[in-house]
């Protein structure tokens, strides 16, 4: 580590920016968030700096003087000329303040990291200059992870911490802020019911011990394996877990994103052997949030999509236990993505199904007669193993031969395969290409296709 971080106490200090132009009113943006007496060196100024100035926020300066340094804790430099930069850091130096000069990092003494902030909470990103960019997409992460309403949360914290400390017993302590943050009053805080999870927080105070936990079950859509296809609120469940039901389609990548210390139950298995049965899982997800845990259904795509939610949903409401879905990105979403190309088309494609290829044991196969339309894009899930049966239906439903079909497994994940066939030749691409599932069968039957069939026909 060549540079350390710290975190500067800035009340009462002064600040010295130097310049006049965009670079300088950047690090006034970054300063105008502490409580720093802010100095600006400068002529012409730009319209930002001028409105500080303006308002009295920052004191403004033509010429730098050795007085100007006085008392400074930090100097930003940014004039554009060198002879200048090097002018005003010998003069910030001599009094005694830290110096940072935009664009030189051999005339600095100190680097800005990339910031996210969560006031109070303030996370410093620095990679000593080495990737600038890395620290960006880091910071975006970050920024992602970290909900807006953090910072106004652990501020109630900080106001409330003498009252805890008063109200309960230190032994106790650890247990009631564990609470407070990984249960109900963080989760209504960031939901924006901000009353209410003070006025949790004061009970728990008042009765002297931590904040009542009510279990609670999210159906969350794990989309289609890539990581970076979750979205930010089922991330947000799975770092608020206790523990996790996952299903044999979720990817591993997806699971890591989970809070490190949450029980993880795989109940499902590879096609073929046996997976848990679904009244087991019911029973189980009801008893573990009747315990008052949190508990997170994960399932691959989105919950409500082939995900047997039903069954989930109905036995945490017959027991009285908190329920929601957290959607996902479907496979046929995800799929139509991988390959770039819309689920429908203006003009050529108006109805958009989603079928499946598998029913319920002893159900007949959906209608595709309704399907086999002109105007239709059809995404079949669960289908790969059904595809001679599907393409033969499709066909005697009047569905032309020439319908383009586009196959694609395990999108998005490391094993993606993507093959194109039309309806006569599906089935057999899909044994010459060796496509196994998970797969989604996309057939098209465009308007303009029925339209020209009908020309020839004439
Ligand atoms: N709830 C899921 C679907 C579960 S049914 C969703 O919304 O996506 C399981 C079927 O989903 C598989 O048989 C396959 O048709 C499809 N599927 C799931 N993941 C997939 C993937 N990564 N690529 C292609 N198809 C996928």
């Amino acid at each position: 580590m060549k540079n350390f971080p710290m975190f500067l106490r800035m009340d009462g200090r002064r600040v010295v920016i130097c310049g006049s132009g965009e670079e300088a009113a950047r690090k006034a943006r970054l300063i105008l968030k502490t409580e720093a007496e802010i100095v600006v060196v400068g002529r012409d100024l730009d319209p930002e700096l001028a409105g500080l100035v303006a308002s009295g926020r920052a004191r403004g300066v033509d010429e730098a003087e050795a007085a100007t340094f006085d008392g400074a804790a930090l100097c930003f430099i940014a004039t554009g000329d060198a002879a200048e930069d090097a002018r005003l850091r010998g003069m910030a130096r001599a009094a005694g303040a830290v110096v940072n000069v935009v664009d030189r990092p051999e005339l600095c003494d100190a680097f800005t990291p990339s910031i996210v902030d969560r006031d109070p909470v303030v996370v410093a990103i620095g990679t000593e200059g080495a990737a600038p960019v890395l620290g960006r997409a880091i910071k975006t992460e970050i920024e992602t992870m970290l909900a807006p309403r953090l910072g106004s949360f652990v501020a109630l914290a900080g106001r409330l911490r003498g009252a805890v400390a008063e109200a309960i017993a230190p032994r106790a302590r650890r247990a009631f802020w564990d609470r407070a943050f990984n249960g109900d009053p963080f989760r209504a805080h960031l939901a924006g019911r901000e009353r209410a999870a003070a006025e949790m927080l004061k009970e728990a105070i008042a009765g002297g011990a931590a904040p009542e936990a009510t279990g609670h079950i999210a159906l969350v859509g794990a989309g289609p394996g890539a990581r970076d296809l979750l979205t930010l609120r089922a991330v947000r469940r799975l770092q608020e877990a206790d523990v996790i039901f996952y299903d044999r389609l979720v990817d591993h990548e997806v699971l890591e994103l989970a809070r490190r210390d949450a029980d993880r139950v795989y109940v499902g298995k590879e096609v073929g052997a046996h997976a848990w049965p679904q009244d087991r899982i019911d029973r189980l997800i009801v008893a573990e949030a009747a315990q008052g845990r949190r508990v997170v259904r994960l399932k691959s795509g989105d919950p409500s999509v082939f995900g047997r939610a039903t069954e989930e949903l109905e036995a945490a409401r017959a027991a009285g236990i908190e329920v929601e879905i957290v959607p996902g990105i479907t496979a046929a979403s995800a799929a139509a993505a991988a390959i770039g190309r819309p689920l429908t088309e203006r003009g050529e494609t108006d109805t958009f199904v989603i079928s499946t290829g598998m029913c319920k044991p002893g159900d007949a196969s959906p209608d595709r007669q309704l399907m086999a339309r002109p105007g239709t894009s059809m995404a079949f899930y669960m289908a790969v193993e059904k595809a001679a049966e599907l393409q033969a239906d499709l066909l005697s439903a009047g569905a032309p031969a020439e319908c383009p079909v586009e196959i694609v497994a395990s999108a998005e994940t490391a094993r993606q395969r993507h093959a194109s066939a039309t309806l006569a030749t599906m089935a057999e691409c899909i044994e010459r290409e060796g496509l196994a599932s998970p797969a989604i069968l996309f057939v098209r039957y465009p308007k303009s296709m029925a339209a020209a069939r009908a020309t020839r026909a004439a």
